[in-house]
């Protein structure tokens, strides 16, 4: 799984970071990225529970 952060569209709540540190990064204007290529198989659960608390919908899965 390959995920990413639609920079437009993120707002900064940092949920998703929260949520999985293994994922995610938030800079210091509160913008998250996603600090891994892959997904890691163990951590497709925390991604799609990231994915579903964006409250901006800006993650998005690029590949299962
Ligand atoms: S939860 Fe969504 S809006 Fe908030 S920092 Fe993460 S990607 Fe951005």
């Amino acid at each position: 799984m390959k995920i990413r952060v639609d920079p437009d569209k993120c707002q900064g709540h940092a949920r998703c970071y929260d949520l999985a540190r293994e994922l995610f990064d938030v800079d210091d204007y509160g913008q998250s990225s996603v600090i891994v290529d892959q997904v890691p198989a163990e951590l497709e659960d925390n991604a799609r529970l990231a994915i579903a608390n964006c409250p901006e919908y800006a993650i998005e899965i690029i590949s299962e």
